[in-house]
């Protein structure tokens, strides 16, 4: 045990979190300070797309850290403007803001709806956003997201934000008003517990904005950069939205976030949105380097082909221990357990070696590296499917 060198109080208490240390991580694998080693399907927050610390990243951060690290937003550097170009030619979009994170990007989302809605909707300002969405944890994407227990808190909240039902698309129609400018969401509920929107959905959606002359924000920082089968989820649908958001994956570990808009959408003026450290090489190269990998169609079919694996894996424990549907798409999926037995599975979990995520108490998340193994799906799934084995024995004696 080498914590005892550690003062965990010298970190700001926000979450519950056991007091393992982890120092070094390679692939689908995390080792903490003592030496055990883990098998890592959280990967950062479905953030390390590659793995943790892939070669391709660690290179190129290295190189561009002896090169430029930032020159200043007030100039252009090369790693940013490859970056937003490659962006622009593998995506819908033709302009780009970086940001430093998902929270970031969203805030900047927001900030450009309620420009246009100043600038061609007279004024018009509210964004029609959704129960159980996630949109981070800055004051305005708190006050966007559905989350119950963001209700309470820091009040009073950033006003405009009407909240719709997902799947539902009267409830959308019912809420425009004169005062709507955008409709916002997440094409996967990711937080709330990986909660998919049909492409029907998404298509009435589209329908609905052009309709009413709003813009459609997509905030694809779970569901991009390859996590769904496609680099983003839009393409799954024939659709696209007006506004999207990048960020976890799109720096495979390293901060980076990206606001992305058409042409028509993109209406920021000299001194509406900035930030000291966007846009600065350093992350743009690690972004560059991810999007050269993630934006390949061999490694796309990868994603489609391990998504399928994990969701049959999952469908099978799911049959013999006699749990609930499996959701999601490509490498973002969720297992219904029926029972709150989520928080004990990971604890197990954790201490076996293996890092699962409980996004709601009966359910289980799975976000991988997108270059996970097949081993390493057959080898989570096995201590799995020993653990729920256990707890079914536990069950019938009690
Ligand atoms: C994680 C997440 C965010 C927030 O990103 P941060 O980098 O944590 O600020 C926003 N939206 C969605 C859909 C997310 O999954």
């Amino acid at each position: 045990m080498s914590n005892a060198a550690y003062c965990f109080d010298a970190l700001m208490d926000i979450t519950a979190r056991p007091k393992t240390v982890f120092v070094r991580g390679e692939g689908s694998w995390l080792w903490d300070d003592t030496g055990k080693r883990y098998l890592d399907f959280i990967q950062g927050w479905a953030v390390n797309c590659l793995g943790h610390s892939p070669p391709s990243v660690a290179e190129a951060i290295a190189t561009q850290a002896k090169t430029l690290i930032t020159a200043s937003p007030a100039y252009f550097n090369a790693a940013s403007l490859e970056l937003a170009t490659a962006l622009v030619e593998n995506s819908a979009f033709d302009q780009v803001f970086f940001a430093n994170s998902g929270a970031e990007a969203n805030e900047g989302a927001i900030k450009l709806a309620r420009k246009y809605g100043a600038l061609y909707k007279n004024g018009a300002f509210e964004i029609i956003t959704f129960e159980g969405g996630f949109h981070g944890r800055t004051l305005a994407t708190m006050s966007a997201s559905g989350k119950k227990a963001f209700e309470p808190l820091f009040e009073p909240k950033v006003k405009g934000f009407a909240k719709a039902r997902l799947n539902d698309i009267a409830s959308v129609r019912e809420l425009i008003s004169k005062n709507t400018v955008a409709v916002m969401l997440e094409p996967i509920q990711g937080e709330a517990g990986v909660w998919p929107t049909t492409d029907q959905f998404l298509r009435e959606l589209r329908e609905l904005t052009q309709a009413h002359g709003l813009l459609l924000i997509f905030d694809e920082i779970q569901t991009g950069m390859g996590r769904t089968g496609k680099l983003f989820h839009y393409e799954h649908t024939g659709i696209t939205p007006d506004i999207m958001t990048l960020g976890k994956g799109i720096g495979g570990g390293a901060p980076l976030a990206a606001l992305l808009a058409t042409e028509e959408a993109a209406c920021f003026e000299h001194g509406d949105q900035g930030g000291t450290f966007n846009g600065n090489s350093l992350m743009c190269a690690a972004g560059l380097a991810v999007l050269e990998q993630v934006s390949k169609p061999e490694f796309l079919r990868s994603v489609v082909d391990s998504g399928h694996l994990l969701e049959r894996e999952l469908q099978r424990l799911s049959t013999r221990h006699g749990l609930g549907e499996v959701r999601g798409r490509g490498l973002l999926l969720a297992l219904d357990l029926k029972l709150p037995i989520g928080p004990a599975l990971v604890a197990q979990a954790l201490d076996k070696g293996l890092l699962l995520n409980s996004p709601q108490p009966d359910a289980l998340r799975f976000m991988p590296a997108l270059n996970v193994s097949r081993e390493e799906i057959a080898q989570m799934i096995d201590q799995i499917d020993v653990m729920l084995t256990k707890a079914g024995a536990a069950r019938r004696v009690a």
